[in-house]
């Protein structure tokens, strides 16, 4: 069973909190205990997991990603200006897999689920919520 997420992002660098939204999905699907994949379908995007509950953790993970990666130095600026946010990307990873447990992600107390935007802005950030599980 699998459901889309479209986002738009409206700034370069962004991440977006999308806890909430995957475990909306999960919940519609009745699945109780399973797991999930969540897979975002670009390369200068990625999905990962950490805290948010204090939103200078993402500030200071863009901070660290720009000072490892500079912009406007490798091969590919020269296609289309964006290498840094593929290396970003790749370095991040597309997706993470996680239990269900009680109809909802098994987080930590402390993790969120977020989606990060590495070339925006964009319209249409595809991200694919896959689930298998019972609904017992
Ligand atoms: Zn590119």
């Amino acid at each position: 069973m699998a459901e889309i997420i479209l986002l738009s992002t409206s700034q370069k660098q962004e991440l977006i909190d999308i806890t909430d939204k995957v475990n909306s999905i999960i919940r519609k699907s009745e699945i109780k205990d399973g797991i999930c994949n969540i897979f975002a379908a670009h390369s200068t995007g990625a999905i990962i997991i950490n805290e948010n509950f204090d939103p200078n953790i993402c500030l200071d993970l863009l901070d660290a990603l720009n000072r490892l990666i500079p912009s406007g130095i490798w091969r590919h600026d020269k296609v289309d200006g964006n290498a840094d946010a593929h290396l970003k990307s790749a370095i991040l990873g597309p997706s993470e897999t996680l239990p269900i447990k009680n109809g909802k992600m098994d987080l930590g107390k402390w993790q969120s689920l977020i989606f990060c935007e590495l070339d925006g802005p964009r319209v249409n950030r595809k991200i694919v919520v896959t689930m298998i599980g019972d609904k017992n």
